[in-house]
């Protein structure tokens, strides 16, 4: 993280603690879908059942006037929104150019029918950070859970990752092994680190599931809770869909809050603009209109607690990052939990 971006974060911090409806730096990172299509039918997911909007893969064209557009105001991507993004046939070309421009980028990936020389082009072109979803520990649980007997070959794509990376002698791209916590795997989830303890993964994450699929059923909403957990989304980051709609949330599979299209309009024009600001002020005052209707039901609007972090950690985290294989899994463990209070991805 260099000095700007260090600055940035300060000033989101800041953010974080007064809630105010305009910010005076840019989104810390970007969401970009690259495509909605899947090869999956995950329980916990939007995108086989209720996700609605058309299917699509991102045009080359708009990825580039995108990158040209936040290069050197954006640097973290997330090469993903909802969708497996390595379904798109110029997955590789669009990490290359990202890399080539100097972007640092996060695939999210269930790595189901990744190419062998796919797998290699992510540490050849020094992939940042991939975040396996694996969600079980066995065959079984994973058909039940993804919908498809494809456990094998995914652990098969992880241990090529392994060694490819050890090959090659590169760091990156930095693995996390992701399992959501649900009610199909409850009884194992405890068992979850353990068993992939000696992978050679980077880290193992485990997080809580949230209910997606029935957000439309939510009409209620929920009652104001404690204000410092609000969510922060709205101030930290925008999400762009394959076919450039831009929405404030990671979370809005059918873009119900919307603030409107790139390149139409520019991103950083949505992102002080009329209706981002007036989703954060519903926010914050608990009321909400047609462009915040999303988050009233939503189980993250207070589930969000954030802990002012110490930033100059970014600096010793960095030190440490390319030496990590001296450190014990468990010691790593603790620094990455650091980490993820001030981590862009
Ligand atoms: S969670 Fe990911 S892999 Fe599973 S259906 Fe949704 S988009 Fe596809
Ligand atoms: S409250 Fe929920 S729907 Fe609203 S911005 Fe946050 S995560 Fe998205």
């Amino acid at each position: 993280m260099n000095l700007n971006e260090t600055i940035n974060y300060n000033l989101y911090f800041q953010a974080l603690q007064n809630r105010p409806p305009m910010v005076d730096y840019p989104p810390l990172d970007l969401y970009v879908e690259l495509t909605n299509h899947c090869n999956l039918r995950c329980r916990m997911c939007a995108n086989p059942t209720v996700m609605v909007r058309k299917r699509g893969f991102m045009e080359r064209n708009l990825f580039t006037r995108l990158l040209a557009h936040i290069q050197d105001k954006i640097r973290y991507l997330r090469l993903f929104l909802f969708g497996e993004a390595t379904l798109h046939p110029e997955f590789a070309l669009f990490l290359k150019e990202a890399k080539d421009r100097g972007f640092s980028a996060l695939l999210d990936s269930n790595l189901v029918g990744v190419s062998p020389e796919l797998l290699s082009s992510l540490v050849d072109l020094q992939l940042d950070t991939l975040r396996i979803s694996l969600d079980a520990i066995d065959n079984d649980q994973y058909r039940l859970i993804k919908g498809k007997d494809a456990y094998d070959q995914v652990m098969q794509a992880i241990q090529q990752l392994i060694d490819l990376r050890r090959k090659k002698g590169s760091v990156k791209p930095y693995l996390i092994l992701q399992c959501i916590q649900m009610p199909e795997n409850a009884s194992t989830i405890n068992s979850f680190k353990e068993i992939y303890a000696h992978l050679g993964v980077d880290f193992i994450d485990v997080v809580s599931y949230l209910n997606l699929k029935d957000r439309l059923k939510q009409n209620n909403g929920l009652a104001k809770g404690d204000p410092s957990a609000l969510c922060y989304q709205p101030w930290r980051h925008l999400a762009i869909t394959w076919d450039g709609r831009v929405t404030p949330c990671c979370q809005d599979f059918n873009c119900q809050m919307e603030l409107g299209r790139f390149p139409d309009d520019s991103l950083f024009e949505f992102w002080n603009g009329e209706k981002l600001q007036c989703i954060r002020h519903n926010l914050v005052e608990h009321s909400f209109s047609d462009s915040s209707l999303f988050c009233k039901g939503c189980n993250c609007l207070y589930g969000s607690p954030v802990d002012q972090p110490d930033l100059s950690f970014v600096t010793i985290y960095e030190v440490l990052y390319p030496h990590r294989e001296l450190i014990s899994p468990q010691a790593w463990q603790g620094i990455e939990q650091e980490r993820r209070k001030i981590s862009p991805f």
